[in-house]
């Protein structure tokens, strides 16, 4: 059958090879056995279910959560004469009952159907009298609580599932982590499913991270040394989104805005565009790119600090996708995290407001990483990288900064969290060291402690950031739930001072009220 597939990849899709790892998934569908196929954006995650779609000889089923992506690849499928259509209530009726004549008359190969459409019991019912050989879960990320793209729907399709005990399920993603992976497949039920991961590791892009100092004086810096290419600029904000493509505008770049707040029929126009290269930035929030497929997008600016590192990397991988270099690069700014966690704390739900934080932390962890930008990426995805410098990050490539001695912070740190029992957060152990009159630190008698007040040359921000690299360095392991900090083997040696501790100690920004009461 792996004949076949590779005939029509040549004869029907016109390409010369599968890629890394396409041809080991589609194999392990076309022998019917469950699949779970984890492949970086770009990476050809389509083909996977399209081929065995058409091999087989009944009908597939492609579950995917946004109507314009289905659409586009019905599209793209009946140009290449396979059989292809999708339900849904954006057809005409005469459309609809079409589709649905040319399902029961099993002339299709692949039905693309959004969770909730599938599991309509008028579907259901007409699915049932169908062949159904495969079931296909794009974006099965969405499945999951952990991950960034919750959807509840999602969390319905194991009755897809069981409702087609002889059909093949495939489960494809281009962002799990191994937590993540585990739920798609506990929640599918497909708990016996072969895993194949690509590797993440994008090597054409280069990451940076500068302080945001003066971020439109850096964006326009950054803009300048790539004339005349196509760049994406993230902003937080609609507003900010607004501002900055005026202020680009006014100084003569050829840029357009991108966001929720505009016209559908204007973003279209200016996606489009940018796709013509009819102008060269679009300035966006994170609304922006599911689904483009630009192969040339030469940059990516994020101007904001991106929420958690699923994003991040999702926006960074929309730049380079023809292999040629690109570059990458993020204003980090204290303000920005203080906003995070603003919204954060805001968070009613105290299970997603935990989650936030680790993903915020994480994210922080990229940020003020010291060394190759790739291992906290990668880590993230469950990867270890290779290599110990990857020669195409800012810290691999070697501006070199000034570390400063921080033993005696860190001791007085580390000998808080020993004090308080390791069972606290952060957020507390600094309020101690800061000799704060908090409910919970006069509550605990923390404030009798030798350590109570002996940290006031730092601010509550500096202290924070000096934990997470104490974190970071594998001095402190943090508890996963609720943040208690536990000492390692390694804190012991710069407690007792036999080893120094170094690390970049970014400088005071000025106070903002928005400090996180939790870390
Ligand atoms: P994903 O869904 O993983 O983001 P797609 O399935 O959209 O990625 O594929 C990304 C691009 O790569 C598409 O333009 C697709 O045509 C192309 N592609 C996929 N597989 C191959 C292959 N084996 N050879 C050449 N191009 C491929
Ligand atoms: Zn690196």
């Amino acid at each position: 059958m792996i004949n076949q597939a590779n005939t029509i990849l040549k004869s029907v899709f016109g390409f010369d090879q599968f890629r890394e790892s396409q041809e080991a998934i589609i194999s392990n569908v076309l022998h019917k056995q469950n699949t779970l196929a984890i492949m970086p954006t770009g990476g050809g995650k389509s083909l996977c279910y399209q081929i065995p779609g058409t091999v087989f000889d009944g009908l597939t089923i492609v579950i995917s959560p946004l109507i314009s992506l289905m659409q586009d690849q019905v599209r793209q499928l009946n140009e290449l004469a396979i059989p292809a259509c999708v339900l849904n209530s954006s057809l005409s009726d005469s459309d609809y009952q079409n589709n649905l004549d040319a399902i029961k008359q099993q002339q299709i190969k692949l039905l693309f159907l959004a969770p909730e459409t599938a599991l309509q019991s008028n579907i259901l019912d007409l699915l049932t009298h169908c062949d159904v050989a495969c079931i296909a879960i794009d974006e099965a990320h969405c499945i999951s609580e952990w991950g960034h793209d919750f959807r509840p729907e999602y969390r319905q399709l194991n009755r897809l599932i069981e409702c087609f005990p002889r059909a093949v399920c495939i489960a494809l993603t281009a962002t799990a982590t191994p937590r993540v992976r585990e739920d798609i497949k506990r929640q599918l039920n497909i708990v016996d499913s072969s895993e194949f991961i690509s590797s993440f590791d994008r090597p054409n892009l280069f990451i940076g991270v500068v302080p945001k100092d003066n971020p439109y004086l850096q964006c326009k810096k950054f803009v300048e040394q790539h004339p005349e290419q196509s760049g994406i600029i993230y902003c937080q904000s609609r507003k900010g989104v607004d501002e900055l493509t005026s202020k680009l505008q006014q100084d003569g770049f050829s840029a357009l805005p991108y966001h929720a707040g505009l016209s559908s029929i204007k973003r279209s126009e200016y996606q489009e565009r940018f796709i013509r290269d009819d102008v060269n930035i679009i300035v966006a929030t994170i609304a922006f790119g599911m689904g483009i497929n630009k192969p040339d997008v030469r940059y990516v600016l994020h101007y904001d600090l991106p929420k958690n590192i699923e994003g991040y990397y999702q926006q960074i991988g929309r730049a380079g996708r023809d292999g040629l270099d690109a570059d990458c690069l993020l204003l980090f700014g204290y303000g920005d995290t203080g906003k995070i966690r603003f919204f954060i704390d805001q968070m009613s739900n105290e299970q997603e407001k935990r989650l936030a934080n680790m993903h915020l932390n994480q994210m922080l962890a990229l940020a003020e990483a010291e060394d190759c930008r790739r291992s906290p990426l990668l880590e993230y995805f469950g990867e270890k990288s290779t290599k110990e410098n990857c020669a195409n990050c800012d810290n691999c490539t070697g501006e070199s900064k000034e570390k400063s001695d921080l033993t005696v912070p860190a001791q007085k740190f580390l000998s808080c969290v020993h004090r308080t029992g390791q069972r606290f957060g952060s957020s507390h152990i600094i309020d101690v060291l800061r000799g704060s009159n908090a409910e919970k630190v006069l509550q605990n008698q923390h404030n009798l402690l030798s350590t109570y007040n002996i940290g006031n040359e730092y601010n509550k921000k500096q202290w924070m950031t000096l934990a997470r690299q104490l974190i970071q360095k594998g001095l402190l392991n943090q508890e996963e739930q609720f943040g208690g900090l536990k000492l390692t083997q390694k804190a012991g040696d710069v407690l007792k001072g036999k080893v120094p501790f170094f690390a970049l100690l970014q400088q005071p920004v000025a106070a903002s009220s928005h400090t996180s009461k939790t870390l």
